[in-house]
Formats: C-alpha cells, structure tokens, sequence
C-alpha cells in the first residue's frame, strides 16, 4: 500500500529533523520511504505568534493499513521529543501527518483521510505538485488545479 505522508518542524532544524524523521520510520522496516520532496518554509498557519515551520512530504510503501501505520508516525514523533500535552498548531519538533492512503476514504476519530486540510494548505500542495502535480486528493480534485486557485501563503522552496 502506498501512502502520502505530510512532514512538519519549527523547532530547531527543520530541514535536519525532516530527514531524521524519514530515517527513523524506515529503521524498523514497516516502512519504505519510496520518494520525498524538498523542504519549504512558511509563516505558521493556525498559531502565528511562533516561529516559522519547515515542511516536506514523502511517498511511503508500507504493508501497514493506515491505523497502524498512524500508530507508527506517532511513535517517531514521540521518540523525537514531540509532547502530547501541546496544543494544536503550536510549536513542535515534529509533526507527522497522514495525507492520503490512495482513494480511500476514512472519517474515523483518530484518523480522517485524505487529511482535512490537506486541499487547503501550500505548504503541502507545493510540495505535492513538486513529486505529483497530477495526484489526484479523492472528494477534491487534482493538485495543481487545487493550487491554482489558492492564494500566495509565502511558501517558498529552501532545500532539495
Ligand atoms: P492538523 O491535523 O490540522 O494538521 P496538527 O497536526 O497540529 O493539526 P495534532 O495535534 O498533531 O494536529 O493531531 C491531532 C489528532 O489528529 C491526532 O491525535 C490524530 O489522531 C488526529 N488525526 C486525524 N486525522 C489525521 C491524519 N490524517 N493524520 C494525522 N493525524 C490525524
Ligand atoms: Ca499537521
Ligand atoms: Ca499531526
């Protein structure tokens, strides 16, 4: 099964803590990170009075079905000092999001796919369109048309 995955830092570096985090998913084996973007800065969304966030995402292979594969990414963002007291869109070391699981459709507690925001956000379009301008977000449409009708959010390329 192949996953989208969405990435996110803004404490410390980003760009380091992304790579580190696709490394950590691939040490136990459940994962297989087929391809990933480059990183991408922005302004913070949500909570603005904090630093500036850090962004990729990652085309993952996995025999994980995505509950599990959650329980993964949480495991990572915890092992990489991520806390569970802190409010949403604050600060954090790490943030890993489940994007898309292909067409499929979950509206679960835990898990809602594809991710509510996704068709929302630059920061993770951009680096979408950079892999896959043709992907297609089910209930939404294609990504580069989704872009074309987003206004700017200052998401700008920072490293490959
Ligand atoms: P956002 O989800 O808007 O990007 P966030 O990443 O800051 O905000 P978190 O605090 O990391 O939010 O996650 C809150 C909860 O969202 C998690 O406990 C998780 O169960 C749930 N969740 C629902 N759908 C998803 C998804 N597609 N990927 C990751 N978490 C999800
Ligand atoms: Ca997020
Ligand atoms: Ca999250």
């Amino acid at each position: 099964m192949q996953y989208w995955i969405g990435l996110g830092s803004n404490i410390g570096d980003g760009p380091a803590q992304i790579t580190q985090a696709l490394n950590h998913l691939e040490s136990t084996g459940l994962v297989s990170v087929c391809r990933r973007s480059g990183c991408y800065r922005s302004a913070p969304w949500g909570v603005l009075d904090q630093p500036e966030f850090t962004n990729a995402v990652a085309l993952l292979e996995s025999d994980l079905g995505p509950l599990s594969l959650l329980d993964h990414l949480q495991r990572v963002e915890q092992a990489m000092g991520r806390r569970r007291d802190e409010r949403r869109w604050g600060p954090r070391v790490i943030d890993l999001d489940l994007l898309l699981a292909g067409e499929q459709i979950l509206r679960l507690k835990r898990l809602v796919l594809p991710h509510p925001q996704l068709h929302r956000r630059r920061f993770v379009l951009q680096p979408l369109a950079e892999l896959e301008p043709d992907l297609r977000i089910p209930a939404r449409g294609v990504v580069r048309h989704l872009l074309r009708r987003l206004p700017e959010q200052g998401v700008r390329l920072v490293s490959r």
